[in-house]
C-alpha cells in the first residue's frame, strides 16, 4: 500500500481510496472566519458568535475526517490480512520541509503543501486504526522502507528516476511498462516487504509476534 496526494491510499491489487477532499473548502471557510474574528472587537457579541462558528467548524472537520479514516481502515482490514505499507515517517517529512531553506521556492512550496495534505488526511491516525483492526482479525500491518519503490519497474526491475517523468504516471524507459505511479509504488512495497520478511531482515520491517501471522503473502 502507498500513500499519495491525489489518492489517499493505493493497494497493489489496483484498489484505491480517494482523498478526503472537503477539507480544503472547509479550511478556506475557517480562514475566512478567523479573518473576520480578527477584525471584530474583542469580547463583543459578534466576536463571540464568530468564535462559536469556528469551534463548530473544527468539530465538523474532525468528525468527518475520523469517519472517513474509520470506514477506510475497516474496509481494508476486512478484505486483507497482512498489509505492507509504505513507511513515510510523517513527522520527519514535516520537519524537513521547514529545513530546506537553502533550496527555496517551488520545492519548499510543494513539500509544505504535501505536508499540509498529510496532516489533513490524518495518516498517523489511519496507521493506528488499520494496525489494531488488522490485529483484531489476526493480521498485521508491516511498515516497509519505501526507498526506490517509486522508481523501480515492476516488470523488468530497472531502477531509474527517468521512469517517473510525471507525478501521476510511471513509464519504464527500458521495457515500456506503463501504469499509474501509485499502483507501481504499491506493487513494489509489497514485493520489498515480502523479500525482507523472507530473508529475515529486521530494521525497516516490524518484527512479527509468533502465531499471529495468518498469511504473509497477502497485501
Ligand atoms: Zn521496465
Amino acid at each position: 500500500m502507498t500513500w499519495g496526494g491525489k489518492r489517499f491510499a493505493t493497494l497493489s491489487n489496483g484498489e484505491f481510496f480517494e482523498p478526503i477532499s472537503p477539507f480544503k473548502r472547509e479550511r478556506e471557510k475557517l480562514a475566512k472566519l478567523q479573518r473576520k474574528l480578527s477584525r471584530q472587537k474583542k469580547g463583543s457579541r459578534n466576536s463571540r458568535k464568530t468564535k462559536i462558528k469556528i469551534a463548530r467548524l473544527h468539530h465538523h472537520i474532525a468528525d468527518s475526517r475520523r469517519d472517513f479514516l474509520h470506514k477506510t481502515s475497516t474496509q481494508i482490514a476486512q478484505n486483507h490480512s497482512t498489509v505492507y505499507v509504505e513507511d513515510l515517517k510523517v513527522s520527519n517529512m514535516s520537519a524537513s520541509a521547514a529545513g530546506t531553506i537553502e533550496n527555496p521556492g517551488k520545492k519548499v512550496k510543494q513539500k509544505s503543501s504535501l505536508n499540509r495534505s498529510i496532516l489533513d488526511q490524518g495518516w498517523y491516525a489511519f496507521f493506528r486504526m488499520l494496525s489494531y483492526k488488522l490485529e483484531w482479525s489476526g493480521g498485521k500491518l508491516i511498515k516497509v522502507d519505501p526507498r526506490n519503490t517509486s522508481r523501480t519497474c515492476p516488470q523488468c526491475g530497472l531502477v531509474s528516476a527517468e521512469n517517473r517523468k510525471t507525478q501521476a504516471s510511471f513509464a519504464c524507459v527500458a521495457c515500456g511498462y506503463r501504469a499509474n505511479a501509485d499502483l507501481v509504488g504499491a506493487i513494489n512495497v509489497l514485493r520489498a516487504g515480502r523479500a525482507r520478511l523472507a530473508c529475515g531482515m529486521s530494521g525497516a520491517v516490524r518484527p512479527l509476534s509468533a502465531g499471529t501471522q495468518r498469511d504473509p503473502l497477502q497485501h
